[in-house]
């Protein structure tokens, strides 16, 4: 993309009401913008990073053999009648009236629809283990949404639901799903650590919250140290291990009866990402939703839901990466991977170098933002250490008359001098399809 055509409008000061870091960011990075109260519109960049979010989670739920579907945010009240949830969720529930003058809501959750969708084609013990799960928008009329994307009362889920025959087999299910989060959230280079959790309105016995540690968390965390350590290779973790830990949010954590001594005790705050549910049969017991078993006897099917705040993990990686600069993408989530800055536009041989790399990256699969704009060497390089891509080239006269570019690490600061062969074989080694 050339970033003189491309609508990205970033702000030298963030405005007032922004309180944290990355509500910040994201308003002077031109990811997003406040459209009303909670309420964002996704601009280019935004967007980019959040469907790069949504593919890393799809494929992991992919991968543990869930099914996505794609359910209407608009439902009807009568299923949630069913489950008494209409009149139970409260003012969060945004209760809508057709022109028919029939209760609608706009789905602040699915459990409702996905249990009817098992009731109604689900038949045997035969079909089943099933996980279905969506990435959708839902709202929730946040008595105070704040932060930004972090607290919005419109907010992109992934929400994934899962049918089992009975209670071993709907743990084993937990069991993988906990398994695609500890991959899903490393693949964002992120530290999520499992907390056990209270399991609140939607009720059962088995529950757990993905907590990203930031001074900035709403949630003070208490867990054992060993999870740290634990954490540290996500791929390798031992779930059962990993839950026999002790980590608990304020509200459930009791110091007189912890059983982890103190010096082995970590005290953290965090921001929620995702959250887990086993709760058997509540759902399909309200619904009566049956099946046969394998002895022609109709039981209810056990059922968990599994969370991910999908917008929320925008505003959270940056809390977890950013520096006094601006943003630092890990490569899974970045826009683009590449900032390639010509520093002279309209000479020759900048143009020429900024033409040839952009294509020859482009064509390898990595993707480059070209800024190709007339604005001052310095406004080019703060813009780029706003918006954070991983790389950044420099293209300059200077360097080109002894044929090399500069290349910086985001992250790391550091920088390198380099042949134009270098860099590309660098970087479509590192970042290549
Ligand atoms: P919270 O305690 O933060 O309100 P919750 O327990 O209500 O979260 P769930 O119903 O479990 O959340 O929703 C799944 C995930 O959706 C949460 O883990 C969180 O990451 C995200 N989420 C929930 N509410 C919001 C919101 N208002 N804005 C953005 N993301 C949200
Ligand atoms: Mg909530």
């Amino acid at each position: 993309m050339r970033a003189s055509q491309y609508f990205l409008p970033t702000l030298k000061e963030a405005p007032q009401e922004a309180q944290i870091i990355s509500h910040q960011l994201m308003l002077r990075a031109g990811l997003v913008a406040q459209a009303s109260a909670g309420i964002y519109s996704w601009l280019p960049l935004g967007n980019l990073v959040l469907n790069n979010i949504a593919r890393i989670i799809r494929e992991e739920q992919n991968r543990i053999g869930a099914h996505e579907v794609l359910l209407p945010t608009i439902q009807s009240a009568d299923l949630w009648r069913e489950s008494g949830r209409f009149d139970a969720y409260g003012a969060e529930m945004l209760r809508i009236k057709d022109r028919h003058d029939r209760d609608m809501l706009y789905t602040p959750t699915a459990e409702e629809l996905m249990t009817d969708l098992a009731r109604r084609f689900v038949r045997s013990y035969k079909e089943l283990p099933q996980i279905w799960y969506q990435i959708q928008w839902k709202f929730r009329d946040e008595i105070r949404p704040r932060f930004g994307v972090m607290r919005g009362r419109e907010f992109y889920m992934k929400d994934a639901y899962s049918f089992d025959l009975d209670e071993a087999s709907a743990r084993a299910s937990y069991h993988k799903m906990m398994v695609a989060y500890l991959r899903t959230f490393a693949r964002l280079g992120l530290t999520a650590v499992p907390v056990r959790a209270d399991t609140g309105p939607i009720g059962g016995d088995l529950s757990h919250e993905f907590h990203i540690v930031a001074k900035t968390g709403e949630s003070l965390l208490y867990y054992d140290k060993e999870l740290d350590r634990l954490m540290q290779d996500p791929s390798t973790v031992d779930v059962e291990r990993l839950m026999s830990l002790y980590a608990m949010e304020e509200t459930m954590h009791d110091a007189s009866n912890c059983p982890v001594q103190a010096e082995n005790l970590n005290q953290a705050r965090g921001i929620e990402v995702g959250h887990i549910f086993y709760f058997g049969t509540k759902y399909t017991e309200a619904l009566g939703a049956t099946i046969m078993d394998a002895s022609g006897k109709s039981i209810h099917p056990h059922m968990g839901s599994y969370g991910i705040g999908v917008s929320r993990l925008v505003g959270a990686i940056i809390e977890a990466s950013h520096d006094e600069r601006g943003i630092i993408w890990p490569e899974s989530v970045a826009p683009f991977k590449v900032a390639l800055v010509n520093l002279k536009v309209g000479d020759v041989a900048c143009d020429t170098m900024c033409a040839d790399l952009y294509a020859q990256l482009e064509k390898t699969g990595v993707s480059v933002l070209l800024d190709d704009t007339t604005q001052s060497v310095g406004a080019k390089l703060a813009t780029m250490d706003l918006i954070g891509l991983p790389w950044q080239v420099r293209v300059g006269p200077k360097g080109l008359a002894q044929g090399l570019l500069e290349v910086k690490n985001r992250r790391s600061g550091e920088t390198q001098e380099l042949s134009a062969e270098a860099v590309i074989q660098m970087l479509t080694e590192r970042l290549g399809a």
